[in-house]
């Protein structure tokens, strides 16, 4: 309960639900928040701040916001993000505080991908009760390493990167409420299984 007292007042109630999809890169938790776009037009999708360069066809403020270093690093200065963290030993990512907080504050349920250490932080910050953490499982290593490599060009030492940071997420799934396998030409599969855990988990939201 420690780190609430960093951010809510006695008075102050969260009365919404933030899902954090947490998962190795190139697990799919692009294309399944993608998909929960389409569904739930009402549900808030904030957008995160990074250091790293756009890939080709990534705009900014679409994706991410792209942002220098320098600024990222006077963000977290001026308090502005809720959590941030080096990625794959090398760029930063960040979550405006505001951004999940407001509309957390309003009763909205917001949608946003982390990595595990966003997930930690995260974790205690915001009460149990607003928050609900879904893993996305892949059915091999090989069939990761495929799909990571199909996003484009990347180097062996990039590559390595993502898949050290793999092993050590993979490690730690069980720290969330729910896993679900995102097994590779079954992703229709995989996002009515989290939708269905998503609807029965806000229905008290709307009671
Ligand atoms: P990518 O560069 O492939 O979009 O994302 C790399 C990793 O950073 C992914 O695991 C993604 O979930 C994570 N990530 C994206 N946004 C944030 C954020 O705001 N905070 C944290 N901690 N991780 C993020």
């Amino acid at each position: 309960m420690v780190g609430y007292n960093l951010l809510m007042t006695s008075e102050e109630k969260y009365l919404g639900k933030l899902i954090l999809i947490v998962g190795p890169s190139g697990s799919g938790k692009g294309t399944v928040i993608n998909r929960l776009k389409q569904s739930f037009a009402g549900f808030v999708f904030p957008i995160s701040y990074t250091t790293r360069d756009p890939r080709e066809g990534e705009e900014d403020g679409d994706s991410y916001h792209f942002v220098m270093k320098k600024k990222f690093e006077q963000m977290i200065e001026n308090g502005e993000f809720l959590e941030h963290a080096v990625v794959h030993s090398d760029n930063f990512y960040g979550t405006g505080k505001e951004d999940i907080l407001g509309p957390l504050r309003d009763g909205a349920v917001i949608v946003r991908e982390v990595d595990m250490q966003g997930f930690h932080s995260i974790k205690d910050l915001i009460p149990k009760e607003n928050l609900l953490t879904i893993f996305m499982k892949v059915s091999s290593l090989e069939d990761l390493r495929g799909r990571i490599l199909r996003r484009g060009e990347m180097s062996e030492e990039e590559l390595q990167k993502r898949m050290d940071s793999t092993l050590k997420e993979i490690a730690q799934a069980d720290e969330c409420d729910y896993q679900v396998e995102n097994k590779w030409g079954e992703i229709d599969k995989c996002v009515g299984n989290v939708t269905t855990i998503i609807l029965d988990e806000i229905k008290d939201l709307y009671e």
